[in-house]
């Protein structure tokens, strides 16, 4: 009995060999087949005479074989076959490499329908590695519409397309996941249906019905599983935080600045949740200069004043460093303490001109015994000697730079207060580095509740933004120059292209830290940071750039972007076209932070790379970053593989019209039975895609 869960492994027609290769592209069972969709088809629905041949033209023939030859060439060590093919018009040949079994096949005298395209060498036109079928039976590899596979070494769509055809005349269930009224409502075809247009399809349209359906279909499941997360998690208890509103809005009063109303919408949306015994799984989705840490510092407040701890994690030292400095400020007079704890630095104190240094250990003793409030770290706080005296909310800072298993294994450490009472999950909040699309959020964050910061503090002036060619540099040098003598600093951004070539990235910025200061500036202070510093250098030139002491500071991209140094009012990004949109807007955050006008000069080669221009016009993050995901998908806001993302989930992830019907109908469905008792199919497609994918 074949179905969907059978092995591939088991199917009698499936050699050995070709396991490892199938697994390569995911394809381990009968229903990852099934669901291995065409990427296109090729069209060969036009028979044609030998006669109207020529080079270029993907056609189908039928015709008698005449003649058929296979040889071994000993020097190459390939075998090719020859088969001369005749129809009423003429006659043309076709040729196969590798593929000995092809002669076996084509015998003279068979009558063949083969397709393929049309090459020539000196002998004249012939067909190169056509697909081919012998007979006047119905074509399947020949004719009409032949699907293309993403296909991997010794996988040929023509095969991967016959497995299937064995399989669907065998499968004795297949098992139906869009229940009978969804797929009339949206007009999408049953699953039998469905399965032989995509990889059968007569016409392109029924494979673009059948399309549509397998799309809908898996954002349906997704929608379902963020669904359940969301209603999984409601079930978890957390710690209830009374509001202190007079303390809060005293607090709110000392700031610096008054909170704009999407900051103060933002705090009060996050309050609410942290009243309730239920965790808060909340994102901050916010601009760059948005005010994020105002809002953060706003839900330590109400937390810590409550008598309990908020740990709050930062991607790097810079950050967590600056972080600690910011609340020490701003919780100077509310008996708050806070800690720093890094691979760097171990610091707690309640006030910034109290603080103390100390040892880890010491660190860990006073997390331990309640004594700090609130926990400033990075990946240092993720450890299994880390143990919280009364852990109730996780801030995580520029989220996705934190993989999914390191918050599971901080809400996992933190689930231990041992007092009688049932678990308790501490409540969560992430903050985005740079603004997610709406629609993605829709898509793959539906189990988080959103808080969105759309808006800019008042009095920012927008940054000048300009593309700057090759030619042009020494006439921005020469502005930039005229800046620094009004007093102003500069950033010079150098890119790194992945990650695992910090080390090539690291050389660039050392290289342009000296062309920079032995001959365009000779005469400034320029520093120099990049990600292979140790902490201690790192913190002696951000404090030398944030006193002045340097003019122009030449920094790698993943030295964080975080830092805060309003003087700061010029930027330039040296191979700005490596960069994606969303990255670049979130670097120029960096400038821009005081009254005065600030410029930001992207340095490209290739000019008319027209991406870059968008940020000359636009300065609002949330447009960009939708212009983004348009042009380079998805994978940049979370990595793909993180969110499990197909290259059909990908295609369709802006789709917002198919993204609302399939969340709506995930609801109605659960809504009606929320144990799927009833809707089996759609219960199996589900614990397909848990065992695939991993959400958070
Ligand atoms: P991000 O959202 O990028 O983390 P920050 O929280 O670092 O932004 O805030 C950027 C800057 O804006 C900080 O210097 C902060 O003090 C300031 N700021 C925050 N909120 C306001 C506000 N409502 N009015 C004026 N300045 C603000
Ligand atoms: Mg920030």
């Amino acid at each position: 009995m074949i179905t969907f869960d059978t092995k591939l492994a088991s199917l009698p027609r499936i050699q050995k060999k070709y396991l490892p290769k199938l697994k390569k592209l995911g394809l381990v069972t009968v229903r990852d087949l099934l669901y291995h969709l065409p990427s296109r088809y090729d069209d060969f629905s036009a028979v044609v005479p030998i006669s109207d041949l020529s080079v270029g033209m993907n056609v189908t023939i039928i015709g008698t074989v005449t003649h058929s030859s296979t040889q071994r060439t000993w020097k190459r060590k390939m075998t090719v076959t020859n088969v001369t093919i005749q129809d009423n018009s003429g006659s043309t040949r076709a040729i196969w490499f590798n593929q000995p079994f092809v002669g076996d096949q084509l015998t003279t005298g068979k009558v063949v329908r083969m397709s393929g395209k049309i090459s020539s060498d000196k002998k004249g036109l012939y067909l190169s590695n056509p697909a081919y079928e012998r007979g006047a039976r119905t074509p399947t590899n020949t004719g009409c519409l032949v699907p293309v596979y993403p296909e991997t070494a010794g996988l040929s769509s023509r095969w991967l397309r016959w497995q299937i055809q064995l399989i669907l005349a065998k499968i004795d269930d297949l098992p139906e996941s869009l229940p009978d009224d969804i797929r009339e409502k949206y007009d999408l075809p049953d699953i039998a249906t469905a399965l032989h247009d995509i990889h059968f399809p007569e016409e392109q349209k029924d494979a673009q019905h059948a399309f549509r359906r397998f799309t809908f279909e898996e954002v349906l499941v997704m929608q379902c599983k963020l669904a359940l997360l969301k209603a999984h998690a409601k079930k978890d208890h957390a710690i209830a935080i009374p509001f202190d509103e007079k303390r809060i809005k005293k607090f709110v009063d000392t700031l610096p600045f008054v909170l704009t109303d999407a900051q103060r919408k933002s705090s009060f949306q996050i309050i609410r949740d942290l009243e309730k015994n239920t965790p808060m799984n909340r994102l901050l989705n916010g601009d760059v200069g948005s005010g994020k840490t105002a809002v953060a510092a706003i839900a330590s407040l109400h937390t810590a004043i409550a008598g309990h701890q908020v740990a709050i994690l930062a991607p790097t030292e810079i950050l967590a460093r600056q972080h600690f400095e910011t609340f020490t400020k701003m919780f100077g007079n509310e008996n708050i303490t806070c800690a720093l704890l890094t691979g760097a630095y171990k610091l707690y104190g309640e006030h910034p001109a109290l603080v103390k240094k100390t040892t880890r250990p010491k660190i860990l003793s006073l997390i331990k015994d309640g004594t700090v409030d609130v926990i400033i770290g990075t990946h240092a706080l993720i450890q299994d000697d880390v143990h919280f005296h009364d852990l109730a909310l996780v801030i995580v800072d520029e989220q996705h730079r934190f993989g999914v298993k390191q918050r599971a294994a901080l809400q996992q450490n933190t689930a231990q207060i041992d007092d009688g009472q049932p678990t308790r999950v501490p409540h969560f909040l992430t903050m985005t580095a740079t603004p997610i699309p709406r629609t993605l959020t829709m898509a793959i964050c539906g189990n988080l509740d959103v808080s969105i910061l759309d808006e800019m503090p008042v009095g920012r002036k927008p940054i000048i933004t300009k593309v700057v060619a090759k030619r042009k540099r020494s006439t921005a040098y020469a502005f930039i120059r005229s800046q620094i003598k009004k007093g102003f600093q500069v950033y010079v951004i150098i890119p790194f292209v992945e990650e695992s070539k910090a080390m090539t990235n690291v050389k660039a910025a050392i290289a342009e830290h000296k062309i920079l200061q032995e001959e365009i500036f000779p005469d400034l202070t320029i520093g120099l940071l990049h990600g292979k510093m140790k902490a201690k250098e790192k913190e002696k030139i951000m404090k030398d750039f944030q006193e002045k002491n340097c003019d122009v500071l030449v920094a790698t991209a993943v030295v964080e972007v975080g830092i805060d140094v309003p003087n700061a009012t010029v930027m330039i990004i040296e191979n700005a076209e490596r960069f994606g949109l969303s990255q670049l807007h979130q670097f120029r955050g960096r400038i821009g932070r005081s009254k005065h006008q600030s410029y930001c000069f992207l340095f490209s080669d290739s000019f008319g790379n027209k991406r870059l221009h968008a940020l000359e016009k636009s300065s609002d993050g949330f447009a960009i970053a939708e212009e983004d995901l348009a042009l380079r998908g998805p994978g940049q806001f979370f990595g793909t593989q993180q969110s499990g993302m197909t290259d059909v989930m990908t295609e369709n992830i802006t789709n917002i019209k198919l993204i609302t019907a399939a969340r709506d109908t995930a609801q109605e469905i659960l809504s009606d039975d929320p144990s799927l008792a009833k809707y089996s199919g759609l219960a199996q497609a589900l614990a397909h895609f848990d065992k695939n994918v991993h959400l958070e």
